[in-house]
C-alpha cells in the first residue's frame, strides 16, 4: 500500500463517524485517506462487521449489520483505507504523525477530521486480574472479531445504580461458594492442576491406598521386572 505525502482530507478513525466523513469527502472528489489502528473498518460498534466469522445474524442484532452498508459505501467511494495505522501526533500545520507497518512517517492534509470515538474506561474491582474476568467491551470484541463467547456461567457486574445489602450478598454468594470450593487443594489435585499435596506423615498411607486401588484392576502380563515412578 502506498501512502502519499499529502491528501486533501485525512480522517482518523474508521468507526461510523469516520467512515461517513471519508465517504462524503471522497464522493465530493477530494483525495481522502482514512487512518485506523484496527485491522478492519467498523470502529467499536461495527467492529469487524465486514469480516466477522459470526454466522448467526441475530446474535448482535439488526443494527450491527447496518455497519456493513457503511463499510461497503466507504469501499466504493474511492477513499484510501489504511488499516493498522496509529496516528500519534497532529501539528497546527496539519502534519500527521502516523505509524504503519512498523515505520513512522509524516503525512500532510489540507483538512483533518478526527473521529477517534470512544474508549472503554474499566474500573478496578477486587479480582479483576483473575483469569476469566474481563470487561464487557473485551467480551464484545471477542464476539465480534472471533465469534467466541465466554464458556460456562457468566456473571455481569456493573457500576451505578444501587442494591440492598441482601441483594448484594445474594449476588456474591454463588461466586464466593464456587471460589471456596474450587480453591481447596483437593479440587485442584483431582483435576491434575498440580501434583497434589500429601502430609509427609501420611505418605505411607497414601502409597498403600494407591497400591490397593491398583489391585482393583486386572494386572496385564508385563515383560519388565521393576517399574519406577
Ligand atoms: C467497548 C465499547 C463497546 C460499545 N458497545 C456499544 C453497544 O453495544 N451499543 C451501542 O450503541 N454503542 C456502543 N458503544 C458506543 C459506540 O461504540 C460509539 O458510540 C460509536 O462506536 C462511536 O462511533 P465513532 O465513529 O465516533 O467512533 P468509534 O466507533 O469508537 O471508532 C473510532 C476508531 O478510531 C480508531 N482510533 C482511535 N484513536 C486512533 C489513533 N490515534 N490512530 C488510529 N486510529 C485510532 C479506533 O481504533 C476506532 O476504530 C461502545 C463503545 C465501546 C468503547
Amino acid at each position: 500500500m502506498t501512502i502519499r505525502d499529502a491528501y486533501d482530507v485525512a480522517v482518523v478513525g474508521a468507526g461510523p463517524a469516520g467512515l461517513a466523513a471519508a465517504t462524503l469527502a471522497a464522493r465530493a472528489g477530494l483525495a481522502t485517506v482514512l487512518f485506523d489502528e484496527q485491522p478492519a473498518a467498523g470502529g467499536q460498534i461495527y467492529r469487524a462487521a465486514g469480516i466477522t466469522p459470526l454466522r448467526a445474524g441475530s446474535v448482535l442484532g439488526d443494527d450491527y449489520w447496518r455497519g456493513r452498508g457503511l463499510i461497503e459505501a466507504f469501499a466504493a467511494s474511492g477513499a484510501q483505507h489504511v488499516p493498522g495505522a496509529t496516528v500519534w501526533s497532529l501539528s497546527r500545520e496539519r502534519e500527521i504523525g502516523v505509524t504503519h507497518g512498523g515505520a513512522a512517517r509524516i503525512v500532510r492534509a489540507t483538512r483533518v477530521i478526527l473521529a477517534t470515538g470512544a474508549i472503554e474506561r474499566p474500573f478496578p474491582i477486587p479480582g479483576w486480574t483473575m483469569p476469566g474476568v474481563m470487561t464487557v467491551g473485551a467480551a464484545q470484541i471477542l464476539l465480534k472479531t472471533a465469534g467466541l463467547k465466554p464458556d460456562g456461567k457468566v456473571w455481569i457486574e456493573r457500576k451505578g445504580g444501587s442494591w440492598s445489602p441482601e441483594e448484594e450478598a445474594s449476588f456474591k454468594r454463588p461466586t464466593i461458594e464456587m471460589f471456596e470450593r474450587q480453591s481447596h487443594p483437593l479440587y485442584a489435585s483431582a483435576r491434575l492442576w498440580d501434583d497434589g499435596i500429601i502430609d509427609p506423615r501420611r505418605s505411607r498411607e497414601a502409597l498403600a491406598l494407591s497400591l490397593s486401588a491398583t489391585l482393583n484392576a486386572p494386572i496385564p502380563p508385563t515383560r519388565f521386572g521393576l517399574f519406577r515412578m
